[in-house]
């Protein structure tokens, strides 16, 4: 029997540890034939349909996520027009929910696998031709050839997660990636309505012998990064504290991706985050909201005081990056209150800040519910919210401006400091920025550096003048050209020692060691003096060195 896998990401850097998931099971036991065909979502339908009907395979697996599922469809639907009577076999999260709709809506799909695919796909393909054994595989869904009626044996879980094979073991292992999925748990402890995990109980571990062994080859392999998949890392806050410490042992060699629940920090947790090497650590804290209400409305556990508390914590850490994020579009979460939220996380200082839209997940509560809590979203993939009882459509609209304003600017170094600035002293420059970028229809398309950091400063000299010179020296420090209008009035000089000799100047160091060797530069704004110091042998665009430059007073 030849399997075809149908492996279609939504980009390039990323790959699904589905495949090798499932096939490190079954590998050693079973003689089926396996095959892959990888595409993107940017790909050409036809041409991966043809890929997948020269290998002829016999049956066609593939994971269904909420980016990719259109594109799946697009294929699988050419895929049988060229291939008689192979089957094929759907599964992944955009199948949590009721499968009946989507089977009788495409009838070329055999069957769909709800839930943890590892044992119940095995079991399938072992019976694909005996039907009458489907209805005890658990999490199966399928229409009865003979009578045309749907079944649906509920949800697959793997009861004993710590004896399944690693996926880092089988020959499709994706080692090409600049970074590895690893998940030492599955499920997670809270109940948000919005969340496929909100229903994944009981937590499930390995053992912590397992995950080192696994780092040890993932190490051996090259990998720098890692991201750790488990749902909320430190809801057992002894074992977070044993997995950072053999995270440690590879300091300088790899970096960990971690998802953190802030208001679950015990004292010695956080004296364990604060003792890291700095960089080892890049922190994904869920937010979603600063309302206690929305929270609640949301079926989030945990206390908002708590959370707030462990956010300003990591926030403080210097060793440790802190993402934090927000969800337009909860219940009874309001504009205003989203803008507010924004401004409060950027003042705790964290470090990205990712502003998305809700998305009502098949098999979710929100989803369920959306109706009687007056969530109108988008009935095809990605499930957007569309308008709710406090955000209308517009405003909906207008908070994804905000999140595109926050990437281009919040959410790059160069534009960090100032725009945080910004936002914490003025209360409608949220509003008022996203709305001048918006006007100049810069929201929707890649934009350079560059004309980002010109835009930013064409609008503080006419909106807010005493941040230009903050623009200016943002615009310097980033390497941005020196010739255009960002970098302000700036002039070369020939002879540092002269040139403090001459105007009565001395300087108070901002960062680097002053040296002979490098090219000077001093910018003026203000009436304030600025200088910068870059290194003439190395030719990098960023200077080495900066200072101020004050009156001499002696
Ligand atoms: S959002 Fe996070 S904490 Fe909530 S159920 Fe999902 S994984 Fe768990």
């Amino acid at each position: 029997m030849k399997i075809l896998w149908l492996d279609i990401n939504s980009s390039y850097s990323h790959s699904s540890v589905a495949l090798p998931a499932i096939h490190a099971q079954v590998s050693e036991i079973q003689d089926w034939e396996w095959c892959v065909v990888r595409g993107t979502i940017n790909d050409n339908p036809g041409i991966l349909a043809a890929k997948v009907a020269e290998h002829k395979p016999d049956i066609i697996a593939s994971t269904f996520w909420l980016f990719t599922h259109q594109m799946q469809i697009e294929v699988l639907s050419r895929v049988v027009q060229l291939l008689d009577g192979v089957k094929i076999v759907c599964g992944g999260p955009e199948f949590l929910g009721d499968n009946e709709d989507f089977l009788r809506r495409n009838p070329f799909v055999k069957a769909i696998i709800r839930g943890e695919g590892e044992i119940a796909l095995p079991k399938f393909l072992d019976s694909i031709e005996e039907p009458e054994l489907w209805a005890k595989i658990e999490g199966l869904c399928w229409i009865s050839h003979e009578d045309g009626e749907y079944h649906d044996t509920g949800v697959a879980r793997v009861s004993d997660f710590a004896s399944l094979k690693y996926p880092e073991e089988s020959s499709f292992f994706n080692w090409e990636k600049p970074f590895v999925q690893l998940e030492t748990t599955r499920g997670c402890f809270n109940t948000c309505a919005f969340c496929v995990s909100g229903g994944e109980k009981p937590v499930r571990y390995q053992t912590l012998e397992q995950v080192r062994s696994r780092l040890e080859n993932i190490y051996s392999h090259g990998i720098k990064d890692v991201r750790v998949l488990d749902r909320t890392f430190n809801y057992d806050c002894s074992r977070a504290c044993e997995m950072l410490d053999i995270f440690a042992e590879y300091e300088g060699k790899m970096r960990f991706h971690l998802e953190i629940h802030p208001s679950l920090m015990s004292d010695v947790l956080k004296i364990k985050i604060a003792s890291l090497p700095k960089g080892l650590l890049h922190l994904e804290a869920g937010i979603q909201s600063l309302d206690a209400e929305v929270l609640a409305e949301s079926g989030r556990k945990g206390s908002l005081a708590s959370s707030l508390d462990g956010l300003q914590f990591l926030c403080s850490l210097e060793n440790v990056e802190t993402h934090a994020d927000l969800i337009i579009g909860l219940p009874s979460y309001s504009l205003d209150m989203l803008c507010s939220d924004i401004a409060k996380l950027i003042e705790m200082g964290v470090d990205e800040l990712q502003v998305e839209s809700l998305k009502l997940l098949p098999g979710t509560r929100m989803r369920l519910n959306a109706k009687e809590k007056g969530l109108k979203f988008s009935p095809l993939p990605p499930y957007e919210i569309l308008q709710t009882p406090v955000m209308s459509a517009e405003e909906i609209h207008t908070g994804m401006k905000i999140s595109r304003m926050l990437d281009l600017y919040y959410n790059t170094s160069a534009w960090q400091k100032v725009i945080r600035e910004m936002i914490c002293c003025n209360d409608s420059f949220i509003m008022e920025f996203t709305e001048h970028l918006d006007r100049l229809m810069v929201l929707g398309s890649p934009i350079s550096m560059d004309r980002r950091g010109m835009i930013l400063y064409d609008y503080c000299k006419s909106k807010h003048p005493d941040k230009v010179k903050d623009i200016s020296i943002a615009w310097i420090e980033a390497g941005s050209s020196l010739k255009k209008s960002p970098a302000g009035d700036i002039t070369k000089i020939k002879n540092l020692e002269a040139y403090l000799a001459d105007n009565h100047l001395q300087m108070s160091v901002r960062y680097g060691t002053p040296r002979s060797s490098h090219r000077y530069y001093v910018m003026e704004s203000s009436g304030e003096r600025f200088l910068f110091g870059y290194d003439s042998e190395e030719h990098q665009p960023e200077p080495v060195f900066s200072a101020s430059l004050k009156p001499n007073r002696k």
